[in-house]
C-alpha cells in the first residue's frame, strides 16, 4: 500500500503488545515499560496504553511532565520518573501520585514540602549511581540519603516504595563493569534493609540486563528498547522472538537520470561513473534521518536495497535505483521490520554511527506524521 502522505511513520501496537508480553515471559517478574522521549518516538501515550494492554504493572519516564501526560491519558496506574532540575514543582507530581526519584536529601526536602502543601503522602524511590556517574547517590553519600528518606517515612511525609540503579554497559554482558555494579547495588540494598526501608521494588535491570543477565532482575525489570522490538545487544543472541514497531517510509518525489561524472548532493561526496537512475526520496536530517548515513544507507525500493548516494539534505536524500523502472509515488521504506528484506533500524544505526535508540527516537519524533496499526 502506498503512503497516504510524502511519508510517514507506521506502529504497529500489536508488536508493542507481543514485545510486553514476552518479556514479562522470560523476566518472571513484573515490568516497566519504558516510555520516556515519546516512546521511543513511537509516540508516548498509544505505546503506554499498548503496554498496559499487555500487562505492562508500571510505566517509566524520565521527566515529571511526561508522567503527567500519562496520567492526563487517563492512565491510573504507576508510574516512575527519574529527572528533575531544582527548584521543579514536585505538588503536581505528589497529588498525581506518582512514584518520584530522589537522589540527594535536598531532592527529599523538595518533595517533603510538597507533601505538607499538597497534604499526600508521597511515593519515593532512591537511586544509588553505582557506575555509570549519572544520576543517584554516590555510594559515599547512599548512608545519608537512606537516613534522611528513613526519617521522612517515619513522619509520614512519604513512602519508600523502590531502591533503584541504571547499568552502563548491560549491552556487552562480559564487561566485568557489570558485576561490579550489580554488586555495589547489593550493598546499597544491603545498607537500606539496616536502616529499616523495606521498599516494595529493587530493580535494576533495562533491556538488555533483562535478556542476558537473569541475576539483575530482583523485582522489577525496566524495559525500553526491547517493548519496541529492537535488539538492546546487537551481536549478543538472547534468542528471543522481539518484533519491531516501527516502519519508516516514504513515496518517491522523483525519477532522473544523471550521466558518467555528474556529482549527486551536497559537497560531491558521490560521482557517477556510468549513466545512473537517480530517486529523490522527500526525507532528510529535518525529519531525523541522520546525515552521517549518506553513501551508507539503503532503502527498500519495491523488493530491492538500494544505496543512499552522497550527502542526506535537510529535507531530501537521494537513492540509486540501479538501473531499474521506478516511478514518483512508488513506495520507499526506510527502515522496517526486516521481513520483506529490507533494512531495519539497526542497519540504519550501524550505517549511521549511532544506535537504534537514536534512530527510532529522531525520525518517530520528527516531521514524519505517525500512523498506528
Ligand atoms: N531505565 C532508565 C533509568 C533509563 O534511562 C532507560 C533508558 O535509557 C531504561 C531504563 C531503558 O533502557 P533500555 O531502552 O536499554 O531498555
Amino acid at each position: 500500500m502506498l503512503p497516504a502522505a510524502r511519508a510517514e511513520i507506521v506502529v504497529d501496537l500489536a508488536a508493542i503488545r507481543h514485545n510486553v508480553r514476552v518479556l514479562r515471559e522470560v523476566a518472571g517478574v513484573p515490568v516497566m515499560t519504558v516510555v520516556k522521549a515519546d516512546g521511543y518516538g513511537h509516540g508516548m501515550v498509544p505505546v503506554a496504553r499498548a503496554a498496559r494492554e499487555a500487562g505492562a504493572e508500571w510505566l517509566g519516564v524520565a521527566t515529571l511532565d511526561e508522567a503527567l501526560e500519562l496520567r492526563a491519558s487517563g492512565d491510573t496506574g504507576r508510574i516512575l520518573c527519574w529527572l528533575y532540575v531544582p527548584g521543579e514543582e514536585y505538588d503536581a507530581g505528589v497529588a498525581a501520585g506518582l512514584d518520584l526519584t530522589a537522589y540527594t536529601p535536598a531532592e527529599l526536602d523538595e518533595i517533603e514540602e510538597s507533601v505538607g502543601d499538597t497534604g499526600r503522602t508521597a511515593l519515593v524511590q532512591l537511586k544509588i549511581d553505582t557506575g555509570l556517574s549519572r544520576g543517584g547517590a554516590s555510594p559515599a553519600s547512599w548512608p545519608a540519603l537512606v537516613e534522611r528518606a528513613r526519617e521522612g517515612e517515619r513522619a509520614g511525609h512519604w513512602k519508600v516504595t523502590g531502591i533503584w540503579s541504571h547499568f552502563s554497559s548491560s549491552d556487552e554482558p562480559d564487561d566485568p563493569a557489570n558485576d561490579a555494579q550489580e554488586a555495589s547495588f547489593r550493598w546499597a540494598l544491603t545498607v537500606a534493609e539496616a536502616a529499616g526501608l523495606r521498599p516494595e521494588v529493587r530493580h535494576l535491570a533495562n533491556s538488555a540486563a533483562t535478556l542476558l543477565r537473569p541475576s539483575s532482575r530482583f523485582d522489577l525489570v525496566r524495559c525500553g528498547i526491547a517493548s519496541y522490538g529492537l535488539d538492546p545487544a546487537p551481536g549478543e543472541t538472547s534468542g528471543v522472538d522481539l518484533w519491531p514497531a516501527m516502519t519508516a517510509r516514504a513515496s518517491l518525489a522523483l525519477v532522473k537520470d544523471v550521466e558518467p561524472g555528474d556529482a549527486v548532493s551536497y559537497g560531491r561526496t558521490w560521482i557517477a561513473e556510468t549513466p545512473t537512475t537517480i530517486g529523490l526520496v522527500p526525507v532528510g536530517y529535518g525529519d531525523g534521518v541522520p546525515r552521517r548515513s549518506g553513501n551508507h544507507a539503503e532503502v527498500l525500493v519495491g523488493d530491492r536495497r538500494r544505496p543512499v548516494r552522497g550527502r542526506v539534505c535537510m529535507d531530501q536524500l537521494l537513492v540509486d535505483l540501479e538501473g531499474e523502472e521506478h516511478r514518483p509515488g512508488e513506495d520507499v521504506e526506510l527502515f522496517g521490520d526486516g521481513h520483506d528484506g529490507g533494512p531495519t533500524a539497526q542497519d540504519w544505526a550501524e550505517a549511521s554511527d549511532t544506535i537504534s535508540y537514536e534512530i527510532v527516537t529522531r525520525i518517530g519524533s520528527g516531521r514524519m506524521p505517525r500512523r498506528y496499526v
